[in-house]
């Protein structure tokens, strides 16, 4: 009789805290939580402030970015150096290491993090290139070794 009434016991008190608990968990997704301030979500990339030094290719850990530099020879003699940034975002291990590496703030990371996507392609992340006419200079393109 007695070991009833402790499991009785233990039962009500188990209702208890669970009615008065606060909750762990929200219901997602029509609650939604702020990630916290340094939280890495979704990536941003700034070509302005981009300097196409290639710092970030050499350090990301899962060969994610890719640094595409073109050498443009006008035919007046000016020179210019400028390119594009590829990232294949589906292998990003969110380590923070090229916003880390790149001294001129171009990497940040945002506080998104909603990444599902339907398909691998859609995981590129491309930056524009400036529009060059080709008939009127010379361009050499590589990428950072
Ligand atoms: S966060 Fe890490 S894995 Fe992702 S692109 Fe930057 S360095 Fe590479
Ligand atoms: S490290 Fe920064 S400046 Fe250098 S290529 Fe990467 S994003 Fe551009």
């Amino acid at each position: 009789m007695a070991q009833k009434y402790t499991i009785a016991a233990m039962a009500m008190e188990l209702m208890e805290s669970l009615l008065v608990r606060k909750r762990a968990t929200v219901l997602y997704p029509i609650e939604r939580l702020e990630p916290p301030e340094r939280f890495r979500g979704r990536l941003r990339y700034d070509p302005e402030s981009c300097t196409l030094c290639g710092l970030c290719q050499r350090d990301c850990p899962a060969d994610v970015i890719k640094v595409v530099r073109k050498r443009v020879e006008r035919e007046d003699g000016t020179k210019e150096l400028t390119g594009h940034l590829e990232f294949e975002m589906d292998r990003c291990l969110f380590c923070g290491q090229c916003a880390q590496s790149c001294r001129q703030g171009s990497i940040t990371f945002t506080r998104e993090f909603e990444h599902a996507q339907p398909t691998r392609d859609l995981f590129m992340m491309k930056s524009d290139s400036p529009e060059l006419d080709e008939g009127d200079c010379d361009v050499d393109e590589d990428t950072v070794p």
